[in-house]
């Protein structure tokens, strides 16, 4: 008997893989609308039975039950989830459930990270996929690993569906540790102030994102930023006999950006490489490190893929949606740009710098966060690289003051505050001029006016055709 929390897109492919195995399931949500899942076709063909309990649940049950899988948008505080796991009690991620069934034979290459997840889980499918690999690509992004879990069930008898997964892991997915997710490769890209509102503190978060190494024994390659302390204290906590990759430095990977070339060298690994980026389509010096640590990663995992082959994917290689997409330039000759996906300062950082002085007006505003025990949002960051557009539109709840962090900050250029985004892009249409760009890089989360960065990005884009 399996307890599944949280009915998300996670949570409802944990039920279906544990119907699959032959389990009966009790799926629990707190959302009272949700739907009976029993009453869903998708949940038809079960041999185990199936419970929907949904709204008030109470958690003294768990006490009593055999396991208990987690989806990644529920807080471990809730039903005293936490407890339970110190207690003892197998408390366990989608993910690692998805994991312990997953066939051996199929090699993990696990990406964290605060920024560039998607990009680089996307990038290293897409390579992969242009050699010729079998690769199943998901996790945090698109289909949950319980999906490719799944299908390998499904296709048991015709032999192992993939030979490679690529996994976005977020750190609500390693709160509590992994016992059978095992990746041949993990890289942490990255690690800023986010998500402290679940983390509390970076220590936390980084001990979280360092998990993704935890299982990984046998001097498995390890890819982490060398300018990170919280990351660097994190990884020491872990015993394991790792190949450690430096990002930006040796062993590792480094980045000549006016050569537009990336070096690659693991010795241990003997890896000795240049990937060249002359052919790359997408824009922003950030993406030759996300192509870059995709290309190692896919490398290390030992599937007879080298660099040089992976050079010539680099062309192909497409960025995911709201991630600096061009949406398309106007009868004005005004380019439109849609990064909603930028939902921190540091991706609209690295935004910005994509942007190589093409003079913009640049849309900031939706929820800022605060970053870890200070009052700072951070904006402050950005006005050395804004100073060089045209012109700031800030919007929504945290738009009043975003414009006063950045007047503080030395802002130069003018700043012009709307209340919501279609005001924004109203203000902004006025202010462009021939060859600009218009750019939505909010830096901030979209829970203010929007259900995500999607619905905000797809909200931008109509606007951009209008
Ligand atoms: P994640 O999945 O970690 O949220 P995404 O790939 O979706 O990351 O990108 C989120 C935002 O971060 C986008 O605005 C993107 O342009 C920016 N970004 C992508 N790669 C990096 C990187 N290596 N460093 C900083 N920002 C990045």
């Amino acid at each position: 008997m399996f307890h599944v929390i949280g009915l998300g897109k996670s949570g409802r492919a944990a039920v279906r893989l544990a119907l699959a195995r032959g389990a009966s399931v009790v799926a629990i949500d707190q959302n009272e609308n949700l739907g009976l899942l029993e009453q869903d076709p998708l949940f038809e063909k079960h041999s185990g039975g199936l419970r929907t309990i949904l709204g008030h649940f109470d958690g003294e049950i768990l006490a009593s039950v055999n396991r208990v899988v987690v989806s990644p948008g529920v807080h471990l505080e809730k039903y005293g989830l936490s407890s339970l796991w110190h207690s003892g009690k197998e408390v366990i991620s989608e993910l690692d459930f998805a994991a312990e069934i997953l066939p051996k034979s199929i090699k993990i290459l696990a990406v964290t990270g605060t920024n560039g997840k998607s990009t680089v889980v996307t990038y290293a499918g897409q390579m992969l996929n242009q050699l010729g690999i079998e690769t199943f690509v998901g996790g945090n992004l698109g289909n949950p690993l319980s999906e490719a879990a799944l299908q390998c069930l499904a296709s048991s008898s015709l032999g192992h569906k993939f030979q490679v997964a690529v996994v976005e892991v977020s750190s609500y997915q390693m709160e509590i540790p992994n016992k059978y997710f095992c990746p041949s490769v993990a890289a942490v890209l990255n690690l800023t102030p986010d998500h402290l509102e679940r983390h509390k503190t970076m220590r936390n978060y980084a001990i979280a994102k360092s998990r993704i190494f935890s299982n990984m024994t046998g001097a498995k390659l390890a890819i982490l930023p060398s300018d990170n302390h919280f990351l660097f204290d994190a990884i020491s906590l872990h015993k394991n006999d790792l190949n450690l990759a430096w990002i930006g430095n040796y062993p590792g990977v480094k980045i000549d950006i006016e050569e537009k070339i990336a070096r690659l060298e693991v010795p241990a690994l003997r890896i000795d490489s240049r990937l060249k980026f002359d052919a790359m389509k997408v824009i922003g010096t950030h993406n030759y490190y996300n192509a870059a640590v995709a290309a190692l990663s896919i490398v290390g995992l030992g599937v007879g893929v080298d660099v040089e082959a992976i050079g010539s994917t680099i062309e192909k290689l497409r960025a995911p949606l709201h991630r600096m997409q061009t949406v398309c330039k106007d009868s004005q000759g005004i380019t439109w740009v849609n990064d909603s996906k930028a939902t921190n300062v540091d991706a609209t950082y690295a935004g910005l710098t994509a942007l190589k002085g093409k003079k913009s007006v640049i849309l900031l505003g939706g929820i800022a966060k605060v970053l870890d025990g200070q009052e700072s949002i951070g904006f402050e960051r950005l006005v050395e690289l804004l100073n060089y557009h045209r012109c700031v539109i800030t919007f929504g709840s945290s738009g009043a003051l975003i414009q006063r962090t950045l007047s503080d900050g030395g802002l130069r250029i003018p700043c012009i505050q709307a209340t919501n985004l279609v005001e924004a892009v109203h203000f902004a249409r006025r202010k462009a001029k021939h060859g600009d760009a218009i750019v939505l890089s909010p830096g901030c989360t979209s829970f203010d006016e929007f259900r995500d960065f999607e619905h905000r990005g797809m909200v931008f884009q109509e606007l951009a055709f209008s």
